[in-house]
């Protein structure tokens, strides 16, 4: 086999050299389906492999409406002022379904795309949640090798999305609204075990006061469910809107690098991720492969029939389309 081709090489040092043109059409090989065009994506990877893994890598998360655009563009325009050279990805594998605003859509954040030293790219919009998740996380490697410092990633607090984000990013910042003050706005439970801060959103006008009360709710429930952990999440009140506490939410980001990252657990986490990754693609592409084949797609048909009638339980059913794999 020869090398990497002439196109791979001039894409790897244009994103070596930090150039957004570069950096944009290398995230539209990666998403791509082409065969051809996975080779291509995989040795553009793999030659830029030692450049990955210096950013802060932050997922957020919030119900429609909580304010996580303008959250970004306020937080990411914070970092931005302070050096830091940002990048926003998303996941959204419902946007291309519902046509409704795609996640990481520049129009959202039109300060922050302005910006010289930030780089915006909306949710691969096709594919499976698991298909556009990996999407994610390579665009996340290539936006490292361009030298980026944070990578923000985005996902809407509904379905598996939460989870899956969560197991690409190092922090996981969970955005929510002030409450009525008796209850934790129904929270999944699941998000409270994988939050690493919790910041209430819209703490501004006449919200603050139950801003306040609702993060001294979350501060008593993180006391609760995640005490004697390595980190127990902090809780703090932001305005987007005002552009205010998004130095504390750095600081919360860092001080949990620093933690994290002495005790070893940064890099158990990200080994973690990538096996988790591995994984998934292996049994994402095995259950593809043997599902497409025509022997196996009329086994199937079969199965359901005598399923419907009946004639054979499922797990019968299922043992014998199977061992078309023997
Ligand atoms: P998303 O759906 O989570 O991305 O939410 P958006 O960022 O689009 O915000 C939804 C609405 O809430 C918009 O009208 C924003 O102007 C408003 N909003 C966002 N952040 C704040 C905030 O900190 N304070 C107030 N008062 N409104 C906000």
């Amino acid at each position: 086999m020869a090398g990497p081709s002439e196109t791979v090489t001039r894409l790897a040092e244009g994103i070596a050299r930090g150039e957004r043109r570069s950096l944009a059409k290398a995230i539209t090989l990666v998403e791509s389906t082409r065969a051809d065009h996975r080779m291509q994506a995989e040795d553009l990877l793999d030659s830029l492999l030692p450049r990955t893994g210096n950013a802060v890598r932050i997922g957020i998360t919030g119900v429609p409406g909580v304010g996580k655009s303008t959250f970004i563009e306020a937080f990411g325009l914070h970092l931005v002022e302070s050096g830091y050279k940002v990048a926003v990805l998303a996941v959204d594998p419902s946007s291309s379904i519902s046509g409704g605003s795609i996640l990481g859509d520049k129009t959202r954040m039109p300060r922050l795309s302005a910006a010289e030293s930030a780089f915006i790219r909306p949710s691969p919009s096709s594919g499976s949640l698991g298909g556009v998740a990996s999407h994610t996380r390579e665009a996340m490697l290539l936006c490292e090798a361009a030298g980026y410092d944070v990578v923000l990633v985005e996902t809407v607090g509904v379905g598996q999305s939460e989870y899956v984000v969560a197991s690409m990013v190092d922090f996981f910042l969970v955005l929510v609204l002030p409450g009525g003050g008796d209850e934790l706005q129904g929270i999944k439970r699941g998000i409270m075990e994988l939050a690493d801060a919790l910041a209430i959103n819209k703490a501004d006008g006449d919200a603050i006061t139950r801003a306040e009360l609702t993060a001294a709710e979350y501060t008593a429930a993180f006391h609760l469910v995640r005490s004697g952990g390595v980190w127990e999440p902090p809780v703090v009140t932001v305005s987007a809107l005002e552009g205010r506490g998004m130095d504390a939410v750095w600081s919360i980001a860092k001080d949990h690098r620093e933690k994290l990252g002495a005790s070893g657990e940064l890099e158990r986490k990200r080994a973690d991720q990538r096996r988790q990754w591995f994984s998934s693609l292996l049994h994402e592409g095995l259950s593809r492969r043997f599902l497409s084949r025509p022997d196996v797609a009329a086994a199937i048909e079969e199965a359901e029939r005598g399923i419907d009638g009946h004639t054979v339980t499922p797990t019968a059913a299922a043992r014998r389309v199977l061992e078309l794999l023997d």
